[in-house]
């Protein structure tokens, strides 16, 4: 269910696990129906042997006694068949249970890769990478867990169960009344150690999540380690993790270890406890006496009635282990949404071309205020009217909001109040590749994809030609140091074969590619020596040249000329 977010227009959606589970449900119609029918007849097939038995040691024992012989050949054949049929229901639910787990983790991932794509930037800075890939790995298998393993294994356990009760109740009283007594004490002590199960098992997932976090976070800072020489605090701080799941673990397998035994013993102590009581005179014997026959059913089914009480003892462990990971995915599902825009690669109305844009400001940040954190202002009351064709420069001291700034303008966070519009348009309104064709964006620091030159710089849209990255290459002033690597622009992007400053230029080509009409910079020469600076320098005002041109840095300033303005405690001045 989506509804409207008061605040910046975003939207919400509500329970999306259940919605999933029923649409997948739905969707499998005949597998839902096969897990259905699969239950009911393995629960059926798995009570009838047992009795089978009875019938041929009874008739067995008759004989021995003077009485008919039994027909052993039909009855032996009889108990054969249906222990194979069982086996055999059986092996269909487990493979029904599981195809229909498979869906449910299919349908799960493919929403939930849609609702990536459509959350808002502030969600990326909130949540690590490591963060969401366990969200998408582990979560989602615990999902599926839970689905083949825990619930849909439950119901057909507990049916199983219920008609073994019936079954021994009707045979045998006062075995059933132990039973009814022992299933209890068994069903508390598998409560028990679930909670200390579930424990272990969310500290172990915290582990797990925290080292998925560490490493990516390690390869990525490699470098720096080195150069700082923390490789000590930083293996450190990684055992220390590696310890925590590890000691997590060791609980929960103790807890594992123990469970069956346990119950199992208790079985073979019921099912010893009520031949004893048989032997005894009247009442014991009235309610505890049974034929051969029936001792022999008896003790199939009490080994068998505990094998579904340890199950769902593990069924329910595994239901609560899902919890966290429930949890995380349920508020991964309800996290607010950028309001729906078009993802198809188009011209936004009235954006096409610059005409009209003489009236139309080329940016208007009109009383916009913003917080990353609720109290804690970095935007109050700023406002801006850049027109079209003009330079402009925003300066301010570290920290003061710039980059947050452009945040705003690239579409990227709603403001909390105010306006921000380019060539008057809401850039969060704007579809993705819309919003590359009106403006360019040079970040601080240059993001790089795994593949070509030209798709660092086409950044994939199929619908930027070669003839385009080509001019961007020249504009920016690398064509010939592309055209002198061997495959061109179509050589794999090596980082480390590229200078800062070659970095920096392809960052640009990625800018103008689409021929914007703004250009925004990020302090786009902060981090280079003054020759490479001029270098970039250079194709920044060939790039800026009939443009709108916004840029951070004081740097720039001198070079692209233009009017200052000052960003200091969340206004904007100049
Ligand atoms: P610099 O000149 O160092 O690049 P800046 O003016 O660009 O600084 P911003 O990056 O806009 O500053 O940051 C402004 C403030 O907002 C800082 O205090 C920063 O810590 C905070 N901030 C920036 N990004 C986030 C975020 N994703 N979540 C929470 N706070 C943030
Ligand atoms: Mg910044």
């Amino acid at each position: 269910m989506n509804r409207p977010n008061d605040k910046s227009g975003t939207t919400r959606t509500d329970d999306g696990i259940r919605q999933v589970l029923l649409s997948t449900l739905r969707r499998n119609l005949a597998l839902t129906c096969e897990v259905a029918l699969a239950i009911a007849a393995s629960v059926v097939l798995g009570l009838l042997p047992p009795i089978v038995l009875q019938q041929l040691v009874d008739g067995l024992t008759a004989a021995l006694a003077g009485g008919p012989t039994p027909n052993v050949v039909g009855l032996a054949t009889a108990y054969v068949a249906l222990t194979l049929a069982g086996g055999g229901a059986q092996s269909v639910r487990e493979a029904a249970i599981t195809a229909l787990g498979e869906r449910v983790t299919h349908a799960m991932r493919t929403r939930m890769e849609a609702k990536l794509r459509r959350l808002p930037a502030q969600y990326f800075s909130r949540h690590g990478a490591g963060e969401v890939t366990s969200l998408f790995v582990a979560d989602v298998n615990t999902l599926e867990d839970l689905f083949s393993s825990g619930v849909l294994s439950l119901v057909a356990d507990a049916c199983s169960l219920v008609g073994i009760l019936w079954v021994v109740l009707a045979h045998c009283l006062g075995l059933g009344l132990v039973l009814l007594v022992a299933l209890p004490a068994v069903f508390a002590f598998t409560r028990h150690v679930q909670r200390r199960t579930r424990q272990a098992q969310a500290a172990r997932r915290a582990a797990v999540a925290d080292a998925n976090q560490a490493v990516p976070e390690t390869m990525r800072c490699l470098r720096m380690i080195g150069l700082l020489g923390v490789q000590g605090h930083m293996l450190r701080r990684y055992d220390a993790i590696v310890e925590r799941g590890f000691a997590a673990m060791e609980q929960s397998n103790f807890y594992d270890s123990v469970y069956s035994p346990v119950v199992i013993t208790t079985g073979a102590a019921v099912t010893a406890l009520s031949l004893d009581l048989a032997t005894l005179g009247d009442p014991w014997a009235s309610l505890f006496g049974m034929t051969a026959g029936t001792v022999v059913a008896m003790i199939q089914y009490v080994s068998q009635v505990f094998t579904p009480i340890s199950d769902i003892g593990m069924e329910i462990q595994t239901i609560q282990s899902a919890g966290a990971g429930l949890d995380r995915i349920r508020r991964f599902l309800a996290e607010e949404e950028l309001p729906a825009v078009p993802m198809a690669i188009m011209e936004p109305e009235g954006t096409a071309q610059p005409a009209g844009t003489k009236d139309v400001p080329a940016l208007e940040v009109r009383d916009v205020s913003f917080a990353y954190e609720p109290g804690a202002p970095i935007l109050a009351g700023a406002n801006l009217t850049v027109v079209p064709g003009q330079v402009v420069t925003i300066e301010g001291r570290t920290g003061a909001g710039k980059s947050t700034l452009f945040g705003l303008v690239l579409g990227l966070f709603s403001p909390d109040a105010g306006s921000v519009r380019l060539l008057g348009q809401d850039p969060t309104a704007l579809p993705p590749c819309a919003r590359r064709r009106l403006m360019g964006y040079v970040p601080q620091s240059f993001f790089a994809l795994d593949g070509t030159i030209a798709q660092n710089i086409t950044l994939r849209d199929p619908t930027i030609t070669d003839p385009q990255v080509a001019r961007s290459l020249e504009l920016v002033g690398l064509a010939d140091a592309v055209a002198a690597l061997p495959q061109g622009a179509q050589t794999p992007l090596d980082q480390a074969s590229f200078s800062q400053g070659q970095l920096q230029l392809l960052s640009l080509a990625r800018a103008v590619v689409c021929d914007p009409q703004v250009l925004l910079l990020d302090e786009t020469t902060a981090n280079l020596d003054s020759a490479t600076e001029h270098a970039v320098m250079d194709a920044l005002l060939a790039a800026s040249h009939g443009r709108t041109v916004v840029s951070i840095s004081h740097r720039t300033s001198g070079f692209l000329g233009g009017r200052q303005v000052m960003l200091a405690d969340g206004h904007l001045e100049g």
